[in-house]
């Protein structure tokens, strides 16, 4: 992809605070973090999100997002952490090369999860059952 800066960072031809990186994967900073040691997981290949990238990839993937969400929470000891991926503009992508953020969380820090919405019996067995019969 000729425009993507992620695919830009992966080859070091833009730079990085680079953390990690192996024959597939690429690791580096947000330049933006949430908190401190947040970082972005992505595959060297280009994936737009998390539907394009062939599973046993993806895998391998979670493997290196794994390892590095144990050393970045020692490292900064951090008590706890999220794994987060946003597929399409609409649920906040705006890098549109498939990334896994490891954002570490510390005691108030602050941030909080998404509220949930109550919904009745009925409404949630419709939606289960709409899933469940298209798989
Ligand atoms: P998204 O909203 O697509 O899930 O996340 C994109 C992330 O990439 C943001 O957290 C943003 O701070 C980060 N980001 C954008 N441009 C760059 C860059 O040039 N370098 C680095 N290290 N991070 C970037
Ligand atoms: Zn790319």
């Amino acid at each position: 992809m000729p425009d993507c800066i992620f695919c830009k960072i992966a080859t070091g031809e833009i730079p990085s605070y680079k953390i990690y990186e192996d024959d597939d994967f690429f690791a580096f900073l947000d330049i933006q973090p949430v908190n401190p040691g947040h970082a972005l997981v992505i595959p060297k290949k280009h994936y737009e999100n998390l539907l394009d990238i062939p599973q046993n990839i993806l895998c391998e993937m979670m493997g290196v997002v794994q390892k590095l969400s144990k050393t970045i929470t020692e490292v900064l000891n951090a008590p706890g952490f999220n794994i987060g991926i946003n597929n399409k503009k609409i649920a906040g992508q705006s890098f549109f090369h498939l990334h896994v953020h490891i954002m570490p969380r510390f005691e108030g820090d602050g941030y909080k999860l998404w509220p949930g919405k109550v919904k009745s019996k009925e409404e949630l067995q419709k939606i289960a059952d709409k899933i469940k019969n298209s798989l």
